[in-house]
């Protein structure tokens, strides 16, 4: 299902194969609108690593039990190609994400209600 000009929900999935999005959930929307600033002004294609993650494989990915991961407010985006980490976390609090987290391969963003930064 399209989510919005330049991201699917199929792109938030749950990598382990359990079907998806969480029972009834939906992927926060506000998640996406922040994604698709990000990819305005990075000014290109943004590549999801992790998404929604059902609770069993945010376990076995040893994502805290509390993780933004599970309640799909939060993404892992890969670093493109000819980008920076920090150009990355900077597009991210520009786009006005609440949660940041900066990893050699991206970044974390997520839209938990309060800022919070890594
Ligand atoms: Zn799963
Ligand atoms: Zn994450």
């Amino acid at each position: 299902m399209k989510l919005s000009e330049h991201f699917d929900s199929s792109e938030f999935a749950c990598k382990c194969g359990c079907g998806g999005l969480r029972n009834g959930a939906d992927i926060n929307p506000r998640l996406v609108q922040v994604l698709e600033r990000m990819r305005a002004i990075l000014g290109v294609p943004l590549v999801l690593s992790c998404g929604y993650r059902c609770p069993a494989h945010n376990y076995e990915v040893g994502g805290v039990s509390n993780s933004q991961h599970i309640y799909g407010t939060a993404a892992d985006v890969q670093k493109p190609d000819g980008v920076s980490v920090d150009a990355m976390y900077a597009a991210a609090e520009q786009a006005g994400a609440d949660g940041i987290g900066w990893y050699s391969w991206g970044v974390h963003v997520d839209v938990r209600g309060c800022p919070a930064r890594w």
